[in-house]
């Protein structure tokens, strides 16, 4: 299975951004991972046209679960894959808070994902307060919901990201990253069968390059998604610098 670095630039970056592009494919020009920056939708057609030629791939934030339509500000996968982009990030927990997208939603969009041949990064993980109540596992188990039955191991990436640990400088310990995704693999097996051997499954929150190393060395992480380190090509540069010496 090849390892995967996905950032994630949420709403950030103008055109002035892509220079950090630039830099990355400079620095990591052929690295042992898969490399993959989702940008802003502004940005995905010309990151596209930065990243050509290159090993870095581009995605997605979203889509909407119809190919074309009256939806007002949205963007469908066809849409993301016409600009170039090659895999979408589907319900982060940003957008299940601001957006109230639901498991059925994201399953909805992980299907139209598919059917425009983009990999659906689902996310899922718990709150602080669940995480406290001890109901970590029955959370992460309710949201494979979110994961369409017959995924393939091509099509589908899972990143459990606490949302306690998204954009707040706090990690779980390695043992609670370790229980988590060997527990996520054990429910990909029920869901979807043989395939789940194959998914990546990566770990969101915080990973900065300080503490990468120690999280790509546990069993069952294939990777990461990165948030705010992925902004700059330095930070992000060494965090798949990590992950293919993993
Ligand atoms: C994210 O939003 O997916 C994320 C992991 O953010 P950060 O790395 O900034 O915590």
């Amino acid at each position: 299975m090849r390892k995967l670095a996905a950032g994630n630039w949420k709403m950030n970056g103008t055109g002035a951004s892509l220079s950090e592009a630039q830099a990355l494919i400079a620095a990591q020009p052929s690295p042992a991972c898969e490399m993959l920056l989702c940008p802003p939708a502004t940005l995905v057609a010309r990151l596209a046209d930065v990243a050509r030629g290159s090993a870095l791939m581009v995605g997605g934030q979203d889509c909407h679960t119809n190919d074309t339509g009256a939806h007002t500000g949205d963007i469908s996968a066809a849409m993301l894959a016409d600009a170039g982009a090659t895999s979408v990030i589907l319900g982060h927990s940003e957008r299940r808070a601001d957006h109230g997208e639901t498991d059925a939603l994201v399953h909805a969009k992980a299907l139209a994902a598919r059917k425009a041949g983009l990999v659906a990064i689902v996310c899922i993980g718990e709150t602080l307060a669940e995480r406290d109540a001890g109901t970590t596992l029955d959370v992460i188990a309710a949201q494979m919901a979110s994961v369409p039955e017959d995924s393939t191991a091509a099509g589908l990436v899972i990143a459990y990201e606490p949302v306690w640990a998204i954009g707040t400088g706090r990690t779980p310990t390695i043992d609670q990253i370790a229980e988590v995704h060997a527990f996520l693999r054990a429910r990909l097996t029920e869901r979807i069968g043989a395939a789940a051997a194959g998914v990546r499954l990566l770990y969101g929150g915080s990973v900065k390059p300080s503490n990468a190393g120690e999280i790509f060395a546990v069993p069952h992480v294939d990777g990461a998604l990165v948030g705010g380190a992925s902004l700059k090509a330095a930070d992000f540069g060494a965090i798949v610098a990590a992950l293919s010496a993993s």
